[in-house]
């Protein structure tokens, strides 16, 4: 059974840029017949605002994105990671590294801690000097040495709070994902996440990166750079839209329903 999900942060209104995600991930598992998940990922309090889950559903039924099975929210699920966290002990270490600790590596965490004692630890997984490499439907091969880019990274941070990849790596398993179709900001964070679906023994799912929005300016459309919502826009004329984007040659007088339908191929 073909499985994929769209995995928004309620950290603001959808954009064109997350719609477009949407439309990709929802149109390739529906087109082989799979089912399409939605999941909540709320691990990062501080970014988090209040009923911008709710805004976000609301605003993917108006565009008919009608997922299937229960809504996960990360937020609720912090005991699950950790115990899968547990099982990588033999991975992970301690870090009491703070930010201006590590401020003078750049982004890549040294391969010992600069700080050795501190109150509160983040966890880091150790990686290895080794290339993940990968295909992706999109964008093809991609490699990526762990050690060298990107360094061992935080699977809970200071704060106590599961990271991102942690949480997407367990939930993208644990619901059984075959799929994984997203923008391609996100290509950078799949050889991360394969390394720890290595680790745990879990399957890889296919990927596709998809190309990204980009606004006038040239950057990528964001919550951060305030993108237009489209929670106020025609939804039938910007589902089209996000179709087109896409390279769907959708007609510009269907409907929602006929839209979808005629990429999904019913
Ligand atoms: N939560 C991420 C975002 O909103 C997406 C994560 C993913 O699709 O893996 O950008």
């Amino acid at each position: 059974m073909i499985v994929g999900r769209f995995a928004p942060t309620p950290s603001g209104d959808l954009h064109f840029g997350s719609l477009v995600a949407a439309v990709g991930s929802f149109v390739s598992a529906k087109s082989k017949g799979g089912k399409w998940l939605v999941r909540i990922e709320d691990t990062d309090r501080a970014r988090s605002v209040k009923g911008a889950d709710l805004e976000i559903l609301r605003t993917l039924e108006r565009y008919e994105l009608f997922w299937d099975g229960e809504i996960w929210r990360q937020s609720e699920r912090f005991a699950i990671y950790f115990e899968f966290l547990d099982r990588l002990k033999n991975f992970t270490y301690e870090c009491f590294c703070s930010r201006s600790d590590l401020a003078p590596f750049g982004k890549i965490h040294p391969p010992s801690c600069v700080a050795r004692v501190g109150d509160r630890a983040a966890i880091r997984v150790r990686v290895l000097d080794r290339e993940i490499i990968f295909h992706d439907r999109i964008v093809g091969g991609f490699k990526q040495n762990l050690r060298a880019e990107v360094g061992d990274f935080v699977l809970k941070n200071r704060g106590g709070e599961p990271s991102y990849h942690l949480a997407c790596v367990i939930d993208d398993h644990l619901s059984g994902v075959s799929e994984i179709v997203r923008g391609r900001d996100l290509l950078d964070s799949a050889p991360r996440q394969i390394y720890l679906q290595n680790l745990f023994g879990f399957s890889t799912p296919d990927y596709a990166h998809l190309p990204l929005v980009l606004g006038a300016d040239g950057a990528k459309l964001s919550k951060q750079n305030k993108a237009e919502p489209i929670a106020g826009k025609n939804p039938r004329e910007t589902l089209i839209a996000a179709l087109n984007f896409l390279g769907y040659d959708t007609p510009a007088d269907l409907t929602i329903r006929e839209a979808l339908d005629r990429e999904i191929c019913l």
